[in-house]
């Protein structure tokens, strides 16, 4: 196959009152970059590149840099593209845009290979374990940069008595923006708010060193959470190991890591028993297959970071179908063997409204769509109404 146009978006939904914050930033918007392919023979393919970070850069290591390339390549097919374009920029890549460029690149080109096949993604890349995801939830953010206790507590309750009402049984809470006895209110708070039986996991985005790490984990212990997610920065890869060591709870992270090289180091090193590459970051679909065979030579669950847009969650769901048993057992238990998928809940209206047909939660799991490639339809007209940029496509000479 071979590529005639290649289209970059950048989609802005501004978020307004709902603004909510991280233990590293406020979002007072929602933003995606998204590509769009179109080979000789008109199928077109989207994909989508980074996470948290501006969608300027990507947009423009795919404009100024990597279409020209991807024009002139006799064969587009998702391989040969990754390693081609990855070798070119090595020198100034490896991490960081360049490779969130390429994410977005590769899961077009999927998306086109599954449509010019007629198959699913998950069919070309090894078939299905499952035709639905176990979901969790993300959410339990802060709505603001100040604790106060009688107003954030009980409103933290009822967002999450929301969330199991919805149907989810699993939650992510966030920590790390307050002084840990702050935080440690509101982990007991949810606990008792959902109950004994209710799966619990904590998010930190970085925010300790270890030792404060270790000393919220046992909070998180105390009220049974199952992972403790990104517990100091990512380049602290003996702070990881070192709060591994000392603490029973599942220690997960690789949201902010990069490629099989990034996360051969970031396995070596103790530092996770959960991997966390997100698709649109680690190198794309291809890429995240081969870090999930790292991670498999290790015994080591890998489930996907998703944060982005449909096409973000799509192409999530399409790996989550295809991802085995971690390890094997007769009956699957989600999460403790069995692959997951993150659902945001934050309000983000390019995940809720940029495809003909949404994902919604049924028993708690989300299908895996069957359609071919990415499985879904984005909605152009969505497209136009959140695009703040108006970049020509770059098309063959
Ligand atoms: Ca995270």
């Amino acid at each position: 196959m071979k590529i005639a146009r290649v289209e970059t978006f950048i989609l802005k939904a501004p978020l307004g009152s709902d603004t909510f914050f991280s233990s590293q930033a406020a979002f007072p918007e929602r933003t995606s970059l998204l590509v769009r392919l179109t080979t000789t023979d008109g199928i077109t393919g989207w994909g989508e590149g980074g996470q948290y970070g501006p969608a300027e850069p990507v947009k423009s290591c795919v404009d100024d840099v990597l279409a020209a390339q991807l024009l002139a390549m006799p064969d587009a097919s998702p391989g040969v593209v990754w390693e081609t374009l990855y070798s070119r920029t090595r020198d100034f890549g490896q991490k960081g845009t360049y490779v969130e460029a390429l994410s977005a690149i590769d899961i077009a080109l999927w998306d086109i290979l599954g449509k010019s096949l007629g198959a699913p993604v998950s069919a070309l890349i090894g078939g299905r374990f499952r035709d639905s995801v176990k979901a969790y939830g993300t959410g339990g953010y802060y709505s603001s940069t100040e604790f106060d206790a009688d107003r954030d507590l009980p409103a933290l309750a009822e967002t999450v008595s929301r969330y199991a009402s919805d149907g989810f049984g699993m939650l992510k809470l966030k920590v790390g923006l307050l002084a840990v006895a702050q935080d440690a209110r509101r982990i007991a708070t949810v606990r008792e708010t959902l109950g004994d039986d209710f799966a619990l996991l904590a998010d930190a985005n970085h925010a300790y060193s270890a030792s404060t790490a270790v000393a919220i984990g046992r909070e998180l212990e105390a009220n049974g959470f199952l992972f403790f997610e990104e517990p100091v920065p990512p380049e602290d890869r003996e702070g990881y190991a070192r709060v591994r060591s000392r603490l029973d709870i599942a220690i997960a992270g690789g949201e902010a890591e990069y490629t099989r090289y990034g996360f051969r180091d970031f396995i070596e090193a103790g530092c996770v028993d959960i991997l966390q590459p997100d698709i649109c970051v680690c190198g794309g679909i291809s890429e995240v297959q081969r870090i999930a065979t790292l991670a498999s030579t290790r015994n080591m669950r890998v489930i996907p970071h998703v944060w982005g847009s449909g096409i973000a969650l799509a192409a999530a769901l399409q790996v989550c179908s295809t991802l085995p048993l971690t390890p094997y057992t007769h009956v699957p238990v989600p999460l403790q063997n069995e692959p997951v998928i993150e659902f945001d809940r934050t309000r983000n209206p390019l995940r809720d409204e940029l495809l003909t047909e949404g994902f919604a939660l049924e028993d708690g799991r989300v299908r895996v769509p069957d359609s071919p490639g990415l499985g879904v339809n984005v909605d152009l007209s969505v497209v136009e109404h959140y695009r703040v940029d108006a970049g020509a496509p770059a098309s063959a000479m």
